[in-house]
């Protein structure tokens, strides 16, 4: 037939948060960039879409997560800056839950370890200094002033604009089907439209990664998330534009989430979802979702109507330990496996994005990166 595939010197597949990070990095790299969506920039059905995400940098996840965030951070405000929008919003992130609460001592223990401002507030501190939220005798909290919100369709179009600026190529509506590769050399990808050719390969594709990589046998999980956004119930005073967003623990490590209202509503999320077995339609939000988001509101939030204005869902891609994958392919040194959700991986994209691209172009893994490999002595963070 006279046909040749596309040659690219890298080609990431998946332009989520992950994949439009690395590509805008690749692209201060000499090669030629490609970057193979299935879907269409800020798509709803995987797990970067919507207005807001938390960056937090008190990490309960554990320390080793901080100086990661701590770059991000940077990373989010010179990007902003560098296209002249709001991309990083300090407005703090506060912790609360019931004394003892595991999670909020780790949180402190990791702000403590790498000297960050943080503030430990009881009961009467924490309901004087936050009114927004009804504490109860007993309630405990950790102030984080140096988190806030990400706006992650601004942050996902500005990778994808400078990135095209500087001649990465960008085609959407071409989910990869296979690749294959011989040893060190090319690898050959293929959608149903055509066949590339690479000399690297990044795969961030989310949810959708283990269907990539199966021979890994990766121990991911996908769990559709269902998020809420409610309103003041006095809209003449809109107090909810001016609260921090928040973390608030009930048991163990199970939690309910929020940023504030930046012009849709509060929007308010929790961490237990619905386990996927396969991908496709996704299902439709249990209604015991939106009961628990409730009564979670009713008993935090006071001031807000319990009549949710919009809703969304949103994937979830977990390892067992909550912890990242990021690393190369065992077999295949220049294919590399970037998984970085576990519901906690968008504020790290700015960082990972950089860091990734430096172990494309050159040899090594950055040490930043040693904790979410997949080999078996991988630290915890
Ligand atoms: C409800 C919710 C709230 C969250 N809140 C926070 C928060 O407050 N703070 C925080 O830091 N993180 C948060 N996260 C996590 C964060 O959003 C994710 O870690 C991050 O968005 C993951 O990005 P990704 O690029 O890995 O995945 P995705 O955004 O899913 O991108 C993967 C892309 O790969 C594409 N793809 C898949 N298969 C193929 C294929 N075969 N060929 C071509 N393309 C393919 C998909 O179309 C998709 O665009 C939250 C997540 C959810 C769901």
């Amino acid at each position: 037939m006279g046909y040749r595939p596309q040659e690219y010197d890298h080609l990431v597949v998946g332009a989520g948060a992950m994949g439009t990070s690395i590509a805008y990095n690749l692209s201060h790299d000499s090669g030629r960039t490609l970057v193979l969506d299935r879907f269409y920039e800020n798509h709803p059905f995987g797990s970067s879409h919507g207005r807001t995400r938390i960056l937090r940098t008190a990490y309960a996840e554990g320390s080793a997560f901080v100086p990661l965030v701590l770059l991000a951070r940077r990373l989010w405000k010179r990007l902003g800056q560098s296209v002249g929008r709001e991309i990083f919003r300090p407005t703090g992130v506060l912790l609360a839950g019931p004394e003892g609460t595991p999670a909020l001592d780790r949180a402190a223990t990791s702000a403590t370890s790498y000297g960050l401002p943080h503030e430990r507030l009881e009961y009467d501190r924490a309901r004087r200094r936050f009114p927004f939220f009804r504490f109860d005798p007993g309630d405990s909290a950790l102030w984080d002033p140096g988190g806030g919100v990400l706006f992650p369709v601004r942050a996902i179009h500005a990778f994808h604009e400078r990135a095209r600026d500087r001649g990465v190529v960008f085609r959407w509506n071409s989910p990869v089907h296979r690749w294959s590769s011989r040893g060190d050399g090319p690898i050959r990808v293929s959608t149903s439209k055509r066949d590339y050719l690479a000399g690297s390969v990044v795969f961030s594709a989310g949810a959708w990664l283990p269907t990539l990589v199966p021979e890994l046998r990766l121990p991911l999980t996908v769990e559709q998330q269902s998020v809420f956004w409610f309103r003041a119930r006095d809209r003449r005073r809109p107090v909810y534009r001016d609260m921090p967003a928040f973390v608030w623990y009930r048991s163990g490590d199970d939690y309910f989430y929020g940023t504030p209202d930046v012009g849709e509503g509060v929007k308010i999320g929790g961490s237990q979802g619905q386990l996927l077995r396969r991908l496709g339609r996704p299902p439709a939000s249990s209604p015991r979702e939106l009961q628990s988001i409730r009564r979670f509101a009713r008993e935090r939030l006071p001031g807000i109507s319990l009549k949710p204005v919009r809703r969304t869902r949103c994937l979830y891609t977990n390892t067992p330990d909550k912890n990242f994958i990021v690393d190369r392919h065992p077999d295949f040194p220049n294919v590399l496996i970037v998984s970085a959700c576990s519901g906690h991986g968008f504020k790290f994209a700015s960082a990972i994005g950089e860091l990734v691209a430096q172990a494309v172009t050159r040899e090594a893994i950055p040490s930043l990166l040693a904790p979410f490999r997949l080999s078996p002595d991988r630290g915890d963070p």
